[in-house]
């Protein structure tokens, strides 16, 4: 029977596109069989090629911190990317590496069985939701080939935009929220393409019961934090090696 130990396998020895090149370690993922969040980011950078772990860098940091902030952590959740090698100095991770590397996520995907999967930034969005913006689509709860998927920006975003990082932690809160939503039960089969909104409204934290309570009440999400529309390239862990993690941006953790 296939196992997340056989994809990290194969993944490790893979070379069916150009990325395997240039990586030190390639970075399959990590975290619990059983979870019910599966986080999904871009591709590895500087220090996740280094360790051949995901994020463990600055926007790793980052998110340890918001896993934390909805009573949970890196091992109680699985963390996967896109791509499992590294781009050269960060780029883009390119469509055919995508396409090649997307049976190995797809594996991930079916294994773990998420309740829930957290798309991070615009490449894991577009996996489920091509082309839509992660402005638009964040911080609402949707549900796509029988999967319930949560769309927040990369908290690589938030590291060059202090700003976002409000719009980031109350993304977190409704995490939580999201996953004390029923699911339809098996009202979306594998073949269903048409996507569908199941947000309800904010669930009281005194509901929650998964992750035994929060500091704060979970708040609503209304707000585009640009107010038009966009974001500029919140999807990226790339430059993220440049920047130092300062403990005081943590500090709200
Ligand atoms: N950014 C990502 O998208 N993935 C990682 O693993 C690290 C940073
Ligand atoms: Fe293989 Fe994915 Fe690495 Fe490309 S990025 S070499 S498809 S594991």
């Amino acid at each position: 029977m296939d196992s997340l130990e056989d994809v990290a396998r194969e993944v490790r020895a893979c070379t069916d596109c150009p990325l395997h090149r240039g990586r030190t370690n390639a970075v399959p993922g990590e975290g619990s069989p059983n979870a019910d969040l599966l986080f999904i980011g871009e591709g590895p950078g500087f220090h996740e090629d280094r360790q051949g772990r995901p994020f463990v860098g600055p926007a790793g940091q980052l998110l340890e911190g918001l896993l934390a902030s909805i009573g949970t952590n890196r091992d109680e959740v699985f963390i996967a990317n896109m791509v499992k090698c590294r781009p050269p100095d960060n780029r883009d991770p390119q469509p055919p590496e995508i396409a090649a590397c997307s049976k190995y996520l797809d594996r991930q995907i079916e294994l773990i069985n998420p309740k829930l999967v957290i798309t991070l930034g615009r490449f894991s969005l577009g996996r489920f939701f091509p082309g839509e913006s992660v402005t638009r689509a964040r911080g609402q709860l949707r549900q796509k080939n029988g999967l319930r998927i949560f769309p927040v920006m990369h908290p690589a975003a938030a590291l060059r935009r202090p700003e976002l990082r409000t719009t980031l932690v109350q993304d977190f809160r409704a995490i939580a929220d999201a996953l004390a939503v029923d699911p339809e039960p098996d009202s979306v089969d594998a073949s269903e393409v048409r996507e569908e909104s199941i947000a309800g409204g904010p669930v009281p934290a005194s509901q929650m019961g998964l992750f035994g309570g929060f500091a704060a009440p979970p708040a609503p999400i209304t707000s585009d934090p640009s107010g038009d529309g966009e974001v500029p390239d919140q999807s990226t862990g790339k430059d993220e090696q440049q920047r130092s993690a300062d403990p005081h941006q943590l500090s709200m953790f």
